[in-house]
């Protein structure tokens, strides 16, 4: 049983690129749909500074502007938006496809049709005083955190296009900028590279992994092994990033959908699940470039597969 009144055509499950732009297309057909986003689990976007490869924005925009502008395009064709998080998902009318989404506060929600669009978080690295040390040196967000270390000496740990995003964004606060990375050459997109080997406040110890984080109460030291040489080294910072990838936010819907070996969704290229009428789009999914511009693809593509699914049960597709 769902305890609910609150009934919509469509729900969207992530306030991100993806959830938004879906939006944008849900509300223009006509279909009645609320976004549920969480103040908890925030979209990979709002932890971005400046953005310079989203197509179409030719001056550099902030995360947090082009979600609120986003918002804003999705708020004018009448996207109802509620603040939650989602912990569980049923179906409660199989003939009618119907579903039940309850919140972590109890509040209840049905839809014939979803389209989950919750992002991924950051992974973290597992290793002996990292969760003790969070908070007091350790970080998962530069955005967030950079301005507590102001001319402090910082170390990134990764190689792709967080990390060395992340690294030269930190360069306005940090006095030096040191990049742990366990191969001897870069993941990320040539132009960042770029940037980031001609910025003298950035250095780099390559073949390297962080086996150990240490300080009372404060970062101060970290434990290095060179994954060639297999020889420890200590390294003295005040602080530590870490941007060694992502985890998927699919908790709420891994029992219901096909997901890999690691819980990403595995959809088509509709957007479709193995269960008809859950749709996801962004980061979310398996096999996928995670850019802004591809949330925002799959959104609009998740959207007007569910225009059509729900049309299809409806009986009144336009053929
Ligand atoms: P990613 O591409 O998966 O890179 C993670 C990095 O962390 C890799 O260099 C990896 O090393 C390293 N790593 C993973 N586990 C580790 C461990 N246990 N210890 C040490 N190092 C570890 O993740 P991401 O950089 O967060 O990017 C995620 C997605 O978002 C990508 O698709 C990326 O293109 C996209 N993104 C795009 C932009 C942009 O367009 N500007 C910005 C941010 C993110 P290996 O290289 O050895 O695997």
């Amino acid at each position: 049983m769902c305890m609910s009144d609150r009934e919509y055509d469509v729900i969207i499950i992530g306030g991100g690129p993806a959830g938004y732009s879906a939006g944008i297309y849900t509300t223009r057909a006509m279909l009645k749909t609320l976004l549920i986003e969480s103040n908890t689990v925030l979209s990979q976007l709002m932890l971005t500074d400046d953005i310079e490869n989203y197509p179409g924005s030719p001056e550099k925009i902030k995360g947090f502007e082009l979600i609120d502008n986003f918002k804003k395009q999705a708020g004018y064709f009448g996207l109802e938006i509620h603040e939650g998080f989602v912990e569980k998902i049923k179906q409660i009318d199989t003939e009618k496809r119907k579903w039940c989404i309850i919140t972590q506060n109890k509040s209840e929600y049905i839809a014939e049709s979803l389209i989950a669009a919750t992002g991924a978080k950051a992974r973290k690295l597992e290793v002996i005083g990292e969760d003790d040390l969070r908070g007091k040196g350790v970080s998962y967000c530069a955005v967030c955190d950079g301005a507590f270390f102001k001319n402090q000496n910082v170390v990134v740990v990764g190689g792709g296009d967080t990390a060395i995003q992340e690294a030269i964004f930190l360069t306005r606060y940090a006095s030096k900028v040191t990049v742990i990375h366990r191969r001897n050459r870069l993941r990320a997109e040539k132009l960042l590279q770029q940037q980031a080997f001609k910025n003298n406040k950035i250095d780099f110890i390559w073949d390297s992994t962080v086996e150990k984080i240490e300080g009372e109460n404060k970062v101060e030291n970290i434990r290095l092994k060179n994954v060639k040489t297999k020889s420890n080294t200590d390294f003295k910072c005040n602080g530590i990033f870490i941007f060694v990838g992502f985890t998927p936010n699919t908790d709420y819907i891994k029992k219901i959908v096909n997901t890999d070996d690691s819980g990403w969704i595995i959809t088509d290229n509709k957007m479709n699940t193995n269960r008809p009428g859950i749709f996801a789009a962004g980061d979310l999914r398996a096999d996928t470039y995670r850019q802004i511009a591809t949330a925002v693809g799959d959104g609009v593509t998740a959207a007007l597969s569910c225009e059509k699914y729900i049309s299809k049960i409806r009986g009144t597709e336009y053929i």
